[in-house]
């Protein structure tokens, strides 16, 4: 299933929008035609309730889409290149390329988000208020989405990172420390204690028979699994930082026919020899690679009737890097290609392979070494 649609361009930044930001406009059309604004405006009719709870939805998710063109905005004028920008159930994220190179940088680049939000909570406020004598449904919309954006600043500003609230924080102990990995480490865990803290007020609220506390968990739980992804990112791009391909690559791989069955390819070759990767093709002609990764996701019964021609990475396929590209370059076009391995190639010539799980043990070697 596709996971996100592109729809549209704003500034030179595709806007896409996630499968699961329609269950959250549904939800909350449909929160907002059925029980918000009938229970506060009893007597406006059912097409207009349905009117202004999908024009309040497309407003909250414009005001979504300001929000992180701020932090876009700003960014881009630091230099940073910001690909997309994705709207999903809980707001949005921008893809800014890399990460800010000064404290003060990203200070201003997560303030700008919630002040953002603030002004529109302002700007939807006074609107309200000229409404009021014109048209009560919009002016009820106003107010909502007035509500709506300052809960979307004070909740972005929770000091958990990647949250803007807890970019400020990581920057403030960035300044202060000069190590951006030990900030974002601390930024990391106190966002996985706020989380925590959220998780449990959730759970205390229901145990007290207010389900409004679903609404907590399920915060405290996207702000965990965030707070946790955040920090390896971090990790994974500053432990690659500098690390280039001929340094990751291993250069003692061998060469076997395509025609051979995986069978074969696993008891001669890979147990054997104790190898994980190796190169497919008749004398000097590559015809790709294939590696534990490929064999591992093929069912086992199958091993004995497939080639290995079959399940490798044809050559078509492969990007081949040059020995000087870098690590976390690598890695990230490994991921968002979905294949296992590069071949690193000097004059045309194959000189090394790649593989994901050897940058990821690279990767765990180094954390474990504390360097
Ligand atoms: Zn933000």
């Amino acid at each position: 299933m596709k996971h996100s649609w592109k729809i549209g361009k704003i500034f030179g930044i595709d806007i896409h929008i996630d499968s699961s930001w329609f269950v959250i406009f549904i939800l909350l059309t449909w929160a907002l035609a059925n029980s918000y604004f009938p229970r506060q405006y009893p007597d406006w009719g059912t097409l207009m309730y349905w009117m202004i709870g999908i024009f309040t939805s497309l407003s909250m998710f414009a005001s979504v889409l300001i929000h992180e063109l701020a932090h876009s905005l700003v960014a881009k004028a630091q230099g940073e290149e910001v690909r997309r920008i994705t709207l999903f159930i809980l707001g949005g994220v921008a893809q800014i390329s890399e990460e800010p190179k000064k404290p003060w940088k990203e200070l201003t680049m997560a303030l700008v988000g919630p002040s953002a939000s603030i002004v529109l909570a302002f700007g939807f406020f006074v609107m309200s208020f000229f409404m009021a004598g014109f048209s009560e449904p919009l002016k009820a919309s106003f107010l909502y989405l007035a509500i709506i954006n300052f809960i979307l600043a004070v909740f972005n500003l929770l000091p958990g990172f990647p949250m803007d609230g807890g970019r400020v924080l990581r920057a403030l102990i960035w300044q202060v420390t000069g190590n951006l990995k030990k900030a974002t480490h601390i930024a990391s865990r106190v966002g996985q204690g706020v989380a925590f803290l959220l998780l449990f007020f959730g759970v205390f609220q229901i145990l007290r028979g207010d389900w409004s506390g679903f609404w907590l968990i399920f915060v405290g739980w996207f702000l965990h699994s965030a707070a946790v992804r955040g920090y390896q990112q971090v990790t994974v791009e500053s432990t690659l930082k500098g690390v280039r391909a001929k340094e990751l690559m291993r250069e003692d791989f061998e060469r076997i026919s395509g025609d051979i069955l995986v069978q074969e390819l696993v008891d001669k070759f890979i147990l054997h020899k104790r190898e994980r990767v190796f190169l497919v093709g008749d004398g000097q002609l590559l015809q790709g690679i294939v590696c534990l990764e490929d064999v591992k996701a093929i069912p086992r019964e199958k091993w004995t009737v497939m080639t290995v021609a079959e399940i490798m990475t044809p050559k078509d396929k492969l990007e081949a890097v040059s020995p000087d590209d870098d690590g976390s370059t690598i890695l990230n076009s490994l991921t968002a290609k979905d294949i296992h391995q590069v071949p690193v190639v000097e004059e045309g010539k194959v000189t090394g392979i790649i593989c994901r799980s050897d940058i990821l043990r690279y990767i765990q070697l180094r954390s474990e070494l504390d360097i």
